[in-house]
């Protein structure tokens, strides 16, 4: 009796673990300094035609332009509209008053992906400098799991993203900038040398060389948490580049579709592997102002969100009224892998992610956004 007893338990539990769907895997891809305006409504009809901001406005139009913003953004970004938009999910297109928002009060970049991957809108004034951050994030949090433990990395082309991340406290392999890759293969070996040949290096790497090492480590290292943070976007904003920061906006969601590609071809990922898109900070709503952010520039805290994959409802372009911070992502990126965030500070609650999931768990306290501040 006992021994049957024994195999009714090791049966039934032996079902539960085939019925449980799996460690799930994380890919967070972050481009910096995107407006929704551009994600929802395709390329602007007007910036389009300055040639203020545009080398040849015809030649634009006939890439970028279109009737409809149904269009214009499906020709912008074909993976966002014909992949993401049926299987995944988008929030902040403010037209139909759904809102994403940060909730640091500066508006830049530090304090957003601080925001993002912390949970908290730290009211502590932190420039984009290179300094380390005290607050713990998700991702750190995650390598403490068991499941998780050595399979979370990060590849960003802005070299201050490692320290808002703080990499000399965590030991996480974060790859920032011109920083070289682990040379584990000779495609590492290729891109180094590639990097090593860059002959003007800011702040920002290409995001096609960021794209690349991560790729590569995807394919080898199969990691379970991974942060692709991309950032020429908000570069060609700031030269006041409107047609360049159309085109890398469209190369980067080819770079997306790519890996996504990827990841429903490889059995480890299959399936069982969410992407969470997002950007740091808005940018001016105005003609005169959609280069520049800050906190004085109206638009500079509206944001958006788009997901797809494991544990992610295929609710399509979200059209209800509401609104979601940006600081909810952290617990959100937690809860995707099963786990509560628990840091050194206060974080804000996970989305909760139904059909319709803009109906949100209180997000706490909300100081700087441009809804407390109207
Ligand atoms: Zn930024």
């Amino acid at each position: 009796m006992k021994a049957l007893c024994l195999l009714l338990f090791l049966s039934s539990t032996s079902l539960l673990i085939a019925q449980s769907p799996g460690t799930r895997n994380i890919f967070i891809i972050t481009i910096d300094g995107v407006r929704w305006q551009e994600i929802f409504t395709g390329a602007d009809t007007g910036l389009i035609h300055d040639p203020r901001f545009v080398s040849d406005t015809s030649l634009l139009q006939d890439v970028y332009g279109g009737d409809s913003p149904e269009r214009r953004r499906e020709k912008l970004l074909p993976f966002f509209w014909q992949v993401i938009a049926r299987k995944g999910q988008l929030s902040g297109n403010r037209l139909y008053q759904n809102k994403v928002n940060v909730s640091n009060f500066y508006k830049i970049s530090y304090p957003g992906y601080n925001e993002i991957f912390t949970g908290y809108a730290d009211p502590r004034p932190v420039l984009n400098s290179p300094k380390p951050n005290n607050n713990i994030n998700v991702l750190e949090y995650l390598n403490t799991q068991e499941e998780y433990r050595g399979r979370v990395a990060a590849f960003c082309s802005w070299d201050i993203l490692p320290y808002v991340l703080n990499e000399t406290r965590n030991s996480l392999p974060i790859n920032g900038g011109y920083e070289s890759v682990e040379e584990a293969d000779s495609a590492s070996v290729v891109i180094n040398q590639v990097q090593k040949n860059v002959q003007v290096r800011n702040h920002c790497r290409y995001d096609a060389l960021t794209f690349v090492a991560a790729k590569e480590y995807i394919q080898r290292e199969h990691p379970r948490v991974l942060v692709l943070g991309l950032g020429e976007t908000d570069e060609f904003a700031h030269q006041k580049k409107y047609d360049l920061y159309l085109q890398q906006l469209t190369a980067i969601d080819k770079m997306i579709s790519d890996i996504w590609y990827l990841v429903q071809t490889d059995p480890f990922y299959r399936n069982n592997t969410s992407f969470i898109i997002t950007t740091d900070h808005g940018r001016g709503r105005k003609p005169t102002a959609w280069y520049a952010h800050n906190l004085f520039v109206k638009g500079s805290g509206e944001t958006w969100q788009a997901m797809i994959g494991a544990g992610i409802p295929a609710a399509g372009e979200l059209r209800e009224n509401g609104q979601i911070f940006q600081k909810q992502l952290a617990a959100t990126i937690a809860a995707l892998a099963g786990k509560r965030f628990i840091s050194n500070h206060a974080a804000a609650e996970a989305l909760v992610l139904s059909g319709q999931p803009l109906a949100v768990v209180s997000a706490g306290i909300d100081t700087g956004t441009d809804m407390a501040r109207k």
